[in-house]
């Protein structure tokens, strides 16, 4: 019997072949590799401009074959505002931006940008600390974790209790699209490439303002080896920052 094979996967074209340098286990490359899948999806002469904030995001233009810009902190999204205006609809503009970055400096930002419903897909990779600049509090740090600075595991009487941004950007009307997954476990991987995929289709036929957010892990700044740091964020964010879609704009929110 012959056999036939047939090619499931492969590398992906908006993938440069620049070997990435994020830290062993680090769930940016996994990002990286998504939005390129993502943008696979469109024809090749699509017009996709991206934006990237400070710190371990700030590697992405290194690895995706798209033209990208590097903006200073907390100002990825008014550089993207900017773009997709200046694009006008005859292309897609997507930021990939860091929590500490777009939740801290950049909230303002932010908020505005999504209460506009500028037409944007806006990535944020939240890894629960501030990964390059050595794994101090960020604004998604949970309570309890240790960080370079809040060495005394985060208490909520000195610290406050972190915010679920992803919900509360959900609340928006303007808002399109919504939703949450984690990029180090095998079956929200699968789900997130489309996740993405949808929110860049939803810029394109709708002009809609779409938000993802992907959980991620820093084993380095967690001291761990990668499996460790899967195990650790995975039980720490259940029931804190839950995964799913939260808002289409066929249905609005959802949960
Ligand atoms: S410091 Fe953390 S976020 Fe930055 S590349 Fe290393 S593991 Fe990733």
């Amino acid at each position: 019997m012959e056999l036939k094979f047939e090619q499931i996967a492969g590398f992906p074209k908006s993938l440069s072949e620049t070997p990435q340098h994020f830290c062993p286990g680090c769930t940016h490359g996994v990002n990286t590799r998504l939005l390129a899948e993502a943008i696979d999806t469109f024809p090749a002469g699509e017009k996709i401009v991206g934006v990237c904030g400070m710190g371990c995001s700030g590697l992405l233009p290194d690895y995706l074959d798209v033209k990208m810009v590097a903006a200073p902190p907390g100002q990825a999204i008014p550089v993207a505002v900017g773009l997709s205006h200046e694009i006008g609809g005859k292309g897609l503009v997507f930021a990939y931006v860091g929590e500490g970055d777009l939740y801290g400096r950049g909230l303002s930002a932010l908020l505005h940008a999504a209460k506009r419903g500028e037409s944007l897909t806006v990535i944020c990779a939240n890894n629960l600390n501030m990964g390059m600049s050595g794994g101090h509090l960020s604004p998604t740090t949970l309570l309890g974790q240790e960080t370079a600075t809040t060495p005394d595991g985060t208490p909520a009487t000195k610290y406050g209790v972190p915010i679920d941004f992803t919900r509360f950007i959900t609340g928006i009307p303007a808002v399109s699209l919504v939703a949450r997954f984690k990029g180090f476990t095998a079956g929200e991987i699968k789900k997130g490439r489309g996740y993405i995929a949808r929110a860049l289709k939803v810029q394109k036929y709708l002009g809609g303002f779409s938000f993802i957010e992907i959980l991620g892990i820093c084993p380095t700044n967690l001291e761990l080896p990668p499996a460790e740091a899967v195990m650790r964020t995975k039980t720490a964010v259940a029931g804190i920052y839950p995964s799913g879609i939260f808002k289409t704009p066929e249905a609005g929110i959802l949960t």
